[in-house]
C-alpha cells in the first residue's frame, strides 16, 4: 500500500484534496499534516475515521517523524489569505521556508515524488497578461505582501535545489485564487468576505474602486489539477499554473454575488490594500497539453454552491 503525506490537509484546498484522495486512491494511505492555524478538524469531517486516513496535529517548522515509507507528498501548509498571512507574517515565512526545508526532507529520505502549491502570488503586481510560468514576476521584496511572496519564491527555490542536487521528483504549481465550501467566513479573501457580508445583509466592501481584477476557479476544478500534476508522470520537473482563465473585475464579482442571493446589502468601497495586484488571469495552456487539465465549473455555478455552503454554516 502507498502512503500520501498532504501538508496543510485540514485547510480549505487541503481537506477537498485528501477527501478526493481517499475516495478515489482506494489502495493508498493518506496522512494529513496540519497544526490547525487556519485549518479546521471539521473539515475532515466526512474521512478522519476511514481506515486509510489519518490525522497528525503538528507544526511543519519543526521536523515531522513519521513511520513507514511515504510514497507521495502534497505540500500545501502556509496561510494563504492576505489578512492571515499578514497577520501571522514570520510564521508565513519560516512556514515556507524552514518548514519547506523540513517537508523536503523527508520526500528526499523517502525518495517520493514531491509537489508543492506555490502561488500566482509569485508574480506579484504583474507586468505580463495573462501571466505564464516563464514570467519572472514583479514582486516588491519588502512590502506586506512579501512575506507570502518572497517566502513562496524561497520554497520554489528550494524545491528546484532538490530536484538538481539529488534529483529529486518534484513539480511546482501556481494556484491562482480558488474559491468554495469551506473557506473561512472569516478569511478575508474577496469571495467569502462577499458571500458572508450579502447573506447577512451586511454592506459588501469592494476596496478601491473594484476595477482591478481576478481569476476564480471552483475548489473542485483545483483539485482535480493538484492529482493529476502528481500522478502523471510528465509533470515532473516542471512548474505548471493552475486557475481559471475567466477574468472578472472584483466589482462584476461583487454584483453577481449579490444578485445571485438576492441580498439588500449595499456596496460600499473601501481603502484599496497597499501592493494590491491590479490583475491576475493565469495562462493555462501548459496545465492543457501537459495534464489536459482545464476548469468545468463556471463562476456562477461555483457561486451558488458556495452560497449555499455558506447558508447551512450559518
Ligand atoms: N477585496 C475586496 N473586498 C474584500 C476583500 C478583498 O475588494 O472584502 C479585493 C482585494 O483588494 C483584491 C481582490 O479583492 O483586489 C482579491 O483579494 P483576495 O484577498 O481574495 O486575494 P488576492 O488575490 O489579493 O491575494
Amino acid at each position: 500500500m502507498k502512503t500520501i503525506l498532504v501538508t496543510g490537509g485540514a485547510g480549505f484546498i487541503g481537506s477537498h484534496l485528501c477527501e478526493a484522495l481517499i475516495k478515489i486512491k482506494k489502495n493508498y494511505k493518506v496522512i494529513c499534516v496540519d497544526n490547525l492555524g487556519t485549518g479546521k478538524i471539521n473539515n475532515l469531517k466526512e474521512i478522519i475515521k476511514h481506515k486509510n486516513f489519518k490525522f497528525i496535529k503538528h507544526d511543519i517548522i519543526k521536523p515531522l517523524r513519521l513511520k513507514g515509507k511515504i510514497d507521495y507528498i502534497f505540500h500545501l501548509a502556509s496561510y494563504a489569505s492576505p489578512p492571515y498571512y499578514q497577520k501571522h507574517s514570520i510564521h508565513t515565512l519560516m512556514t515556507n521556508s524552514l518548514g519547506t526545508y523540513n517537508i523536503l526532507e523527508i520526500a528526499r529520505k523517502n525518495k517520493a515524488r514531491f509537489l508543492i502549491t506555490s502561488t500566482s502570488e509569485v508574480y506579484g503586481d504583474p507586468k505580463e497578461h495573462p501571466q505564464k510560468e516563464t514570467y519572472w514576476g514583479n514582486v516588491n521584496p519588502t512590502g506586506v505582501r512579501s512575506c507570502y511572496d518572497e517566502a513562496k519564491r524561497f520554497a520554489e527555490s528550494l524545491v528546484m535545489e532538490y530536484k538538481r542536487k539529488f534529483n529529486l521528483d518534484v513539480r511546482i504549481i501556481r494556484i491562482f485564487n480558488t474559491y468554495g465550501p469551506r473557506l473561512q467566513k472569516d478569511d478575508g479573501r474577496v469571495i467569502s468576505n462577499f458571500i458572508y457580508q450579502a447573506i447577512n445583509d451586511l454592506p459588501i466592501t469592494i476596496y478601491g474602486d473594484g476595477s482591478q481584477t481576478r481569476s476564480f476557479c471552483f475548489v473542485s476544478d483545483m483539485v482535480k489539477g493538484l492529482i493529476k500534476a502528481m500522478f502523471i508522470k510528465k509533470a515532473g520537473g516542471q512548474i505548471i499554473n493552475l486557475g481559471n482563465p475567466k477574468e472578472f473585475t472584483i466589482k462584476k464579482a461583487a454584483l453577481l454575488i449579490k444578485k445571485l442571493t438576492r441580498a439588500k446589502s449595499k456596496i460600499i468601497y473601501k481603502k484599496l490594500p497597499e501592493d494590491d495586484p491590479v490583475k491576475r488571469k493565469p495562462d493555462i495552456s501548459k496545465a492543457k497539453k501537459l495534464l489536459n487539465w482545464e476548469p468545468q465549473i463556471n463562476l456562477q455555478e461555483g457561486l451558488l454552491e458556495t452560497i449555499n455552503w455558506f447558508k447551512n454554516e450559518k
